[in-house]
């Protein structure tokens, strides 16, 4: 028996998962009796955490239903910025200087940079962490809930394209965490930890943070204000252009 071929059309950026022919336009494929939306819409490229909507037959529908129960099925991506209110994130190991950018704008990031698939999977279910990956096989994990594909290849543009399309920069709070394990900062009395600290630098700085976690001891170096500076410059950016980078 021939299968039953329905009509599919992907909105926006959803396009970026699909192959030239099956960009911006209707186009029919096959299905299965019992593929549900989930499967039918990842068989084609796209991972369900990118869905925001799937219209079925002109009607919003779950991805868990039967896909064979309609003829026409549009696919739209979430509305850009995803406003979280407390931002938290996992990211894969291939985004490690991603992850120290976000901790360094106090961002909670959870990294481990030999942490693989099942592990990220659970933690960012198990603690409602947005994922954050270019692994597109990733996100069509089942357990994964909230995840994002990084588009960007350059860590730079990699964090400008989170911090747009999160509407990050209310919730910057720069230098409050460590980069190192992701663990809190507080101020620590240079007395208290003078004798850890190189020749010069104790000549020199006398303001001093702690990580809370696993002690690393942080100073603003020379690099601080260029920084800063940078920092500024994102925010002013995220702000004028909210959405997609
Ligand atoms: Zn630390």
């Amino acid at each position: 028996m021939d299968g039953l071929r329905l009509q599919f059309w992907f909105h926006g950026e959803l396009n970026d998962f699909l192959p030239p022919p099956q960009r911006n336009v209707a186009f029919e494929h096959p299905v299965g009796p019992t593929d549900t939306l989930k499967h039918i819409i990842e068989s084609l490229g796209v991972p369900h955490t990118e869905v925001g909507a799937v219209a079925a037959n002109g009607k919003l529908h779950d991805l868990s239903e039967p896909a064979a129960d309609f003829a026409e099925i549009e696919v739209f991506p979430h509305q850009t910025p995803v406003c979280l209110s407390d931002p938290r994130f996992v990211a894969d190991g291939h985004l490690g200087r991603l992850a120290a950018y976000l901790r360094m704008l106090g961002l909670d990031t959870w990294y481990e940079r030999l942490a693989d698939d099942p592990r990220l999977a659970s933690v960012s279910s198990g603690e409602r962490r947005v994922l954050l990956t270019r692994d597109v096989g990733l996100l069509k994990r089942r357990e994964v809930l909230y995840g994002y594909c990084v588009r960007s290849a350059k860590p730079h543009d990699q964090l400008r394209e989170v911090s747009s399309r999160f509407a990050l920069s209310p919730h910057f709070a720069p230098f409050t965490r460590c980069m190192d394990c992701n663990g809190l900062l507080c101020p620590v009395p240079k007395e208290e930890i003078a004798e850890f600290l190189p020749p010069h630098t104790r000549e020199t700085k006398n303001e001093f943070s702690r990580c809370r976690n696993c002690g690393k001891i942080f100073w603003r170096g020379s690099h601080h204000a260029r920084m800063l500076e940078w920092i500024r410059n994102l925010e002013n950016e995220t702000i004028l252009s909210p959405g997609r980078a």
